[in-house]
């Protein structure tokens, strides 16, 4: 725990050292771990022994994570100096994901300590050689996954399928993304400048947008490949959005309320959020989006796009069976190794189901567009904004009922 502090009032309890490992012996974790240990594992030990190498050459301030929600600043490995193609960069604004609050309850199949943070805008500090569309003191979006942009996925406009790096390789999710670093520090590497950055549009400020490197695109993918072709067949064609079917909920909602709001921004009427927390029900409707609590469920008319954003086995049921018939449930699915699924009911009702992760970098310029037009302001979201200093406290408070999305922004 934080010195002088306690986690009573959080959310949820925190796991300490032991459940946590116990958990990940469980079904989530041997299905995370069968992932890294199937795929290059030798190039994962490698990354490991090479920040262990590190330790010595290049150290630097990190926010690291350990069961038991104890949060502190240590010593961690600096980002190695950028090879002929990539760049080193400096967080200046570090959004929360809605991962990050299991991950500090350490109620998530990533093996704790971590150094924490994978959302973030930054300014870029010094590129290699062959880097040719960003430069130093130049303000960009870094997406939370590692891509190459030259393998088959990447040039398919795929980049979290990326096969020229360990699979699911990102930045703060320790071992378990490959060990890039943590965002919740003073510099971070990113292997690939020119095809993973993202140049900041001139007047947008780095807290508004630093989201948008994860949780904001995310929430786009869920309803923009979709909506134009449903609202041409029918301009009132609702949206439903399932955050939460629980009270005590580790995951934050800013997704589905991302999801809500570019929903909108993208002509849908009638977008609806189901969350059981009254909280989260008074933001959404704080931002025109119309709440609803899954007791409501039973009455509410099924919808031809139903966005399954609760990371609960229940939750997709639940989306599954208000799915409207040919409609499209798009889900963000979650840490469960497996749960239920209504195969009699999807099938003759024809749904269309995508469950899986996002491709951040591929639609980021889309989502910025959004931001510049003025349509999308991904700022009403936000409930705290701190400086990084105060980061241990600030994620503290993050940790308790009401907390969105928290901004940690450079002094
Ligand atoms: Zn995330
Ligand atoms: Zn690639």
């Amino acid at each position: 725990m934080l010195s002088g502090r306690s986690t009573d009032g959080w959310v949820c309890r925190p796991h300490g050292w032991l459940r946590h490992y116990a958990g990940l012996l469980g079904p989530a974790g041997t299905t995370a771990a069968g992932i890294m240990v199937r795929d290059r594992p030798g190039e994962r030990l490698a990354a490991v022994r090479s920040s262990l190498a590190r330790r010595h050459q290049s150290r630097q301030r990190g926010l690291v994570v350990a069961p038991g929600g104890r949060m502190a600043w240590r010593d961690v490995p600096g980002p190695p100096p950028p090879g002929p193609y990539g760049a080193t960069v400096h967080p200046l604004a570090i959004a929360t994901c809605d991962m990050d609050r299991p991950i500090i309850l350490a109620a998530t199949p990533f093996p704790l300590p971590l150094h924490l943070g994978h959302e973030c805008v930054a300014e870029v500090v010094a590129v290699g050689d062959e880097v040719r569309t960003v430069s130093p003191g130049q303000k960009v979006v870094v997406p939370f996954q590692i891509s190459c942009g030259a393998c088959p996925p990447c040039r398919l406009g795929r980049p979290g399928s990326c096969t020229g790096v360990p699979a699911l390789s990102m930045y703060g999710f320790g071992v378990a993304g490959g060990g890039w670093g943590g965002a919740i520090a003073d510099l971070l590497g990113v292997p690939f400048a020119d095809e993973m950055l993202v140049g900041l549009p001139d007047g947008i400020e780095p807290e508004v947008v630093a989201s948008v490197a994860d949780n904001v695109s995310d929430a786009y993918r869920h309803v923009a490949p979709h909506l134009p072709g449903l609202l041409a067949i029918d301009p009132a064609a609702r949206v439903l959005i399932l955050a939460s079917l629980q009270q005590r909920q580790a995951f934050t909602s800013s997704m589905p309320l991302y999801t809500g709001l570019i929903a909108v921004a993208l002509g849908a009427r009638h977008v609806e959020v189901v969350d059981a927390r009254a909280e989260i029900r008074d933001l959404a409707a704080r931002l025109g989006l119309q709440p609803r609590s899954p007791t409501d469920l039973r009455g509410i008319e099924p919808a031809p796009l139903v966005v399954d954003v609760t990371g609960d086995p229940a939750g997709l049921v639940a989306a599954l069976g208000h799915t409207a018939a040919d409609g499209i449930c798009s889900s963000a699915g979650g840490l469960h190794a497996r749960g239920r699924f209504p195969l009699l009911r999807s099938y003759i009702s024809n749904v269309t189901l995508h469950i899986g992760r996002t491709h951040a970098r591929a639609v980021i310029p889309q989502v910025l567009e959004l931001m510049v037009d003025g349509r999308l302001h991904p700022e009403a979201v936000t409930t705290q904004v701190a400086p990084i200093d105060e980061a241990p406290a600030a994620l503290d408070q993050h940790c308790r009922a009401g907390a969105v999305k928290t901004i940690l922004v450079a002094s």
